[in-house]
């Protein structure tokens, strides 16, 4: 079958055109089409069917004979074949939503391949239909033009990130999927073996260490589509299988990948959706990010960044601005242009935002071409105003709205509100795509169950040169040769030169707290192929899942994702998880034994 849908096919064969490709070429000519009866109408003796296929929908009509006669009988979503001519619609009657809408097919022969019982929901309604039941019935909803065409854009963004690294002297090498373990912050899924009783695999949670020893192997540019497999606990946006564009290249500083990545992404926007973007993408540090828009994936469609008060609100008036540096805390504030007018009930919902990160309020003021009023104005002195003013570039109708908090707080808070005011006061432009590296983020945080140190992103990653020295002896405040990168307040992927020297790697693992004893049962592999030789490298993983729910604008990643599963991480569709036989167990040495609670 050619592009243009149709086919020098035998007689006999099920079809020679494709539903949605009808046009003016097939004018008075027979066709043979088969899809799903999408839309069935009966009316004053004729017969009309919506067939449906992957390339869209042409009306069938059945005047008479056997064509009306087998109509009658087909039901909804039933495969059907049609053989019949193509012919004009006539002008008033041309359905301008649809590419054949100005066409249809008058059948000469209607068969009924496949029946098909009541529906659980109509395909053209599963908007109104449960998750859980979509998902049961996925092969329905995924019928829908809308769920065809996001497996499209998938298609087309694989395809084009394949072909794209491949021109750039990329292998494509598959990494196991039984292995020991990957720690990329997640639980492992782990898997019995029969074989080697009592012991288990894990799921790659990622291919990083395999993609590392690729690299000391020699392959020097390594990518593969991989599935990353992560029991976590689901949050809305997560899966807990993803599929990651992974790669890695020998020899390189920051600007390669970044330089190899941007290429990569504009040509996927490109030959996917048909975007242009703009490289170099702009960089950022996590300092910035982080004190400008209170995130580490901050939203650059628009600006409005958060201001820094700290240098200015001595003796301000306001007790609680001018002794929160003393404090340890700082203040910050938003300058929401032309929000003066918002009620007190829509500042109040702002506030309510800011409390759940945190900050014990929000304190406001309106600017008025006579200075600031309402909220704090009147504690704050004329100088801090004047300031104030300046520091924000502040008009008349602004809304001003503040937090004094530990610095973390006070620039989440106000990050939070800073994105709940662009979508409701439509701050972002649509159609616009701000993409954007965030580096230099900082090597270790606290963990704060255990009060000890925690890799920012993984163990592997590379600090800074200058911070060699001090690693041990201050590790919050080494930095990494870690970059994010971001589009439009989402986190695409994430990437890092990486350590390339067990020296090194050894001690990154006695900072985050491992001993000798459980880096080397742990890692011990890892270890050896860095001590022979591993070469300098760095790479990224981008998001798959979440790149298409961007490009195809879905609003979950469950639309993107053939067959998802449902935020508690089951499958309606098979029924999985589910229990294995007794033999089952008893071949791999395992017994199930009942949770605690339901334990007699
Ligand atoms: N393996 C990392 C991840 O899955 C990405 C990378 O550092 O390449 O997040």
């Amino acid at each position: 079958m050619n592009d243009k849908g149709s086919t020098n096919a035998e007689p006999g064969a099920l079809r020679s055109h494709r539903c949605g490709r009808i046009g003016q070429e097939d004018l008075g000519r027979e066709v043979r089409l088969a899809g799903w009866a999408g839309k069935i109408r009966h009316m004053g003796g004729l017969a009309f069917i919506d067939l449906r296929d992957r390339w869209g929908i042409v009306q069938v009509v059945c005047e008479q004979g056997q064509p009306l006669a087998a109509a009658a009988e087909v039901k909804l979503e039933a495969v059907v074949g049609v053989t019949g001519t193509v012919r004009r619609r006539p002008d008033d009657m041309v359905n301008t939503d649809r590419a054949t809408g100005a066409f249809e097919v008058v059948a000469a022969r209607l068969e009924i391949l496949n029946g098909c019982r009541p529906l659980p929901f109509q395909v053209d309604q599963a908007e109104s239909a449960s998750e859980e039941l979509r998902l049961k019935h996925r092969y329905l909803h995924l019928r829908h033009p809308t769920m065809l065409h996001n497996l499209e854009v998938r298609h087309r963004a694989a395809q084009a990130a394949r072909r794209f690294l491949s021109g750039r002297d990329f292998l494509e090498v598959e990494t196991p999927l039984l292995i020991k373990t990957t720690p990329e912050g997640a639980r492992d899924y782990v898997v019995p073996s029969r074989i080697h009783h009592g012991q288990f695999y894990a799921l790659p949670q990622s291919p990083q260490l395999y993609k590392q020893i690729l690299m000391a192997s020699g392959v020097d540019r390594y990518f593969q589509l991989a599935r990353c497999l992560r029991d976590e606990d689901l949050r809305k946006d997560r899966q807990p299988e993803h599929t990651q564009i992974d790669l890695e290249m020998s020899f390189v500083r920051e600007d390669e990948v970044f330089a190899v990545v941007e290429e990569m992404v504009a040509t996927i926007f490109a030959e996917a959706a048909g975007i242009r973007l703009q490289t170099p993408f702009p960089r950022i540090s996590y300092d910035e990010a982080m004190n400008n828009y209170g995130s580490d994936k901050p939203d650059l469609r628009f600006g409005h960044p958060i201001r820094d008060l700290d240098d200015l609100v001595a003796g301000c008036g306001f007790g609680l601005f001018a002794d929160a540096p003393a404090a340890g805390a700082s203040v910050r504030c938003l300058c929401a242009p032309g929000l003066a007018e918002w009620s007190r009930k829509q500042v109040d919902d702002l506030e309510l935002l800011a409390k759940q990160r945190g900050a014990a309020g929000l304190a406001r003021a309106k600017v008025t071409a006579a200075g600031l009023d309402t909220g704090i104005a009147k504690f704050l002195s004329a100088d801090f105003q004047r300031a104030l003013i300046d520091r924000t570039g502040a008009q008349p109708g602004d809304l001003l709205l503040f937090v004094a908090a530990p610095w973390r707080t006070a620039v989440e808070s106000l990050g939070a509100v800073r994105l709940e005011i662009a979508a409701r006061a439509g701050w972002i432009p649509p159609g616009t795509w701000a993409l954007t590296w965030v580096r230099n983020f900082p090597l270790f945080e606290r963990d704060e169950q255990t009060g000890g140190w925690t890799a920012c992103h993984h163990m592997f990653t590379q600090p800074r040169p200058v911070d060699l020295d001090g690693l041990e002896a201050d590790p919050g405040k080494a930095r990494a040769q870690l970059y994010d990168l971001v589009c439009n307040g989402v986190e695409l992927g994430s990437g890092s030169i990486r350590i390339h020297q067990r020296e090194l790697q050894e001690r990154v693992f006695r900072i985050v707290g491992m001993q000798e004893q459980e880096w080397l049962q742990k890692f011990g592999f890892f270890l050896d192929a860095l001590g022979y030789g591993a070469p300098p490298h760095g790479g990224i993983a981008l998001g798959l899942d979440r790149l298409v729910m961007l490009l195809t604008g879905s609003p979950s990643l469950r639309e993107v994702i053939a067959f998802p599963k449902t935020t508690l991480a089951a499958s309606p569709l098979d029924g999985s998880p589910g229990p294995i036989s007794e033999a089952q167990l008893r071949e791999l040495s395992l017994a199930i034994v009942p949770l605690p609670e339901q334990a007699p």
